[in-house]
């Protein structure tokens, strides 16, 4: 699971690097194909459910899903990518949102909101808590702030596959429901609207977006529960990301 998880850290790291205007996501999609093979991964999504890419990667409004295609990044736009990787059977599962160019004070906030979303409910990961815990850690950081938290889509179980129970949904109360274990494995996925939180999902079957058209923001890690903690296995090798903000 760490290895996988490590693919995935490496090839976001990689594409967040190659964000910029005049981009498109076809050719985010191809970098991340070809970073993700040559680690000795196989790309997750591509085939799952019959979706096309390797990566989903969802524009401004669009939450999350979003088709690789001829769309070109433009400056001011934010864009989410979300990697899976595959090695020697077991899977890693994240997501980044990346503004592109120069963005407006309110798209940077929600990004730097989102982010801290994720952290809130990482930390709130701890063996003997509850599922519940963590989305209700999310959702007091996210709602306070005004955001509209994403109901319809949900963090997940990861392992030998890609959505095992339980759901680990972003809004919930503290000390409801599953019960956290050393050895789970979880990916928590926070999805942050500025408008409201109702989604809708385009013609293409695949692409969910706000309902309300606002911008959206996703960040994703797969954790593992640790006997001391939450360990965050989505970070590159030789990365200190992120780990630092644990408890
Ligand atoms: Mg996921």
């Amino acid at each position: 699971m760490a290895r996988a998880g490590a693919i995935v850290g490496a090839v976001l790291r990689l594409l967040k690097s190659a964000v910029e205007p005049g981009i498109t996501t076809k050719e985010l999609d191809e970098i991340a194909y070809k970073e993700i093979t040559r680690r000795g991964g196989k790309p997750t999504f591509k085939g799952y459910r019959g979706f096309p890419a390797s990566i989903c990667a969802s524009v401004n409004e669009e939450i999350v899903h979003g088709i690789p295609g001829k769309k070109i990044l433009r400056e001011g736009d934010i864009v989410k990518m979300d990697v899976g990787a595959t090695l020697e059977g077991f899977i890693g599962d994240a997501a980044i949102s990346v503004p592109v160019g120069a963005v407006s004070e309110d798209a940077q906030r929600l990004i730097d909101d989102t982010r801290q979303s994720l952290l809130e409910g990482i930390k709130a990961a701890r063996p003997g808590g509850r599922i519940g815990d963590i989305g209700a850690a999310v959702q007091e950081y996210s709602e306070t702030r005004g955001y509209g938290v994403v109901r319809e889509y949900v963090g997940h179980g990861v392992g030998r596959f890609l959505h095992e129970d339980p759901q680990v949904p972003n809004c919930g109360q503290a000390g409801r429901g599953p019960l956290l274990r050393p050895g789970m494995c979880i990916a928590i996925e926070p999805m942050l609207n500025i408008g409201g939180w109702q989604t809708r999902i385009l013609d293409d079957q695949w692409t969910v977006v706000t309902a309300d058209g606002s911008l959206s923001a996703h960040f994703e890690h797969t954790i593992a529960i640790d006997e001391d903690g939450p360990v965050i296995l989505t970070v590159p090798d030789d990365s200190e990301d992120l780990k630092k903000d644990l408890p």
